[in-house]
């Protein structure tokens, strides 16, 4: 019995060194998985969740709504105490976001209907339309606005945007819209210049028929241009009118597009000079023609040119093959009639 008994007690004594060993080495943990995939090691499985429902709850700056595509599951393992390094709820939390759908807030800057940059804040997008509106000229008409957009977390963090940013950005357009309105100014002080020119025109004619001589034909009234009419041709056969001169949402339309199959012969309007015979940025290979007295005709996006610089041509003579080329969606010819450098309307004059 004593043998027994001493048999016995090495045993247990045996039996709890090898669970001591076995819980140095091993430990439970519960392995977490997430879409079958496991993500990470935690002790405690309810306060892992916890932490999920805390990350759930608490809604912060812009985010306006968090739905969890797929919760974690839990399996107790005794998992090598090596393994406890791994264990991190730091990191299963992450992958639960990552599977997350995140809706945040973002505000867009529209100018005349285009986002033109995002900001994180209404006061940031505020600021900034603000401080444009006060550094642009005055006079021009700036359709800024802010809207509020709610898009995937994900993709507000791409779109927002510094202030910096956002403001060269809009600025850009700004720009042209400046340049665009100071244009129109020009043109429209040439137009009424234009028109005091044939008003006094008028009164020496009818002056001078009353003194009985002349016999020249006065303009036909304020509104017609000053040179002869006809003395200008349209410098296409047919073409279709696919824009006029004037304001047009995309911005000031500086000449008149006539749309015509690329190669079609583009004739001078009028006889004069040429004085530009090349690639001309947004214009494309462009001529242009001085009729002297201030008038100038543009000729753009042509495909071909068969002028060069200093070379006279005659009304109607084909000095290019309309095409598409520099800023431009499509074969057509841009026409533009320049006085003393001014944009004016071409249909006044073909
Ligand atoms: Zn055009």
């Amino acid at each position: 019995m004593k043998r027994l008994g001493k048999l016995v007690g090495i045993t247990v004594l045996g039996l709890f060194m090898i669970a001591s060993f076995i819980y140095m080495k091993y430990k439970p943990l519960y392995k977490v998985t997430l879409n079958g995939e496991v993500i990470g090691y935690v002790e405690n499985k309810e306060k892992m969740q916890e932490q999920i429902d805390a990350f759930k709850e608490n809604l912060e700056g812009n985010i306006t709504s968090i739905e969890i595509n797929a919760m974690p599951e839990y399996e107790l393992e005794l998992v090598s105490s090596v393994k406890e390094s791994q264990t991190s709820e730091d990191e299963v939390l992450a992958k639960v976001e990552e599977n997350s759908t995140i809706m945040c807030k973002t505000y867009a800057i529209k100018l005349d209907d285009t986002v033109k940059a995002n900001v994180e804040t209404q006061e940031e997008a505020d600021t900034i339309i603000n401080e444009i509106k006060a550094d642009t000229t005055e006079g021009v008409e700036l359709n800024l606005v802010v809207e509020e957009e709610v898009k995937d977390k994900k993709e507000v963090e791409e779109l927002n945007t510094t202030s910096e940013i956002a403001k060269l950005n809009i600025n850009q357009d700004v720009e042209v819209k400046v340049k665009e309105y100071e244009e129109k100014k020009a043109a429209e002080a040439a137009a009424a210049r234009a028109r005091q020119i044939a008003a006094a025109k008028k009164a020496s004619q009818v002056s001078s028929r009353s003194g009985s001589t002349s016999t020249s034909v006065a303009s036909a009234g304020a509104s017609a241009p000053v040179v002869s009419s006809g003395m200008f041709m349209r410098p296409v056969s047919g073409g279709t009118i696919t824009s006029k001169y004037g304001q047009r949402s995309s911005g000031f339309h500086t000449g008149v597009d006539l749309a015509v199959p690329t190669g079609t012969p583009v004739y001078a309007s009028a006889s004069g000079t040429v004085v530009k015979a090349g690639w001309s940025g947004g214009y494309g290979y462009l001529v242009v023609i001085d009729h002297g007295n201030g008038y100038q005709t543009y000729y753009a996006h042509n495909s071909r040119l068969c002028v060069s610089v200093g070379q006279s041509v005659s009304k109607g003579q084909n000095i290019a093959y309309s095409g598409s080329t520099g800023n431009s969606t499509g074969p057509h010819l841009h026409f533009e009639v320049r006085i003393n450098g001014n944009t004016t309307n071409p249909l006044n004059y073909i």
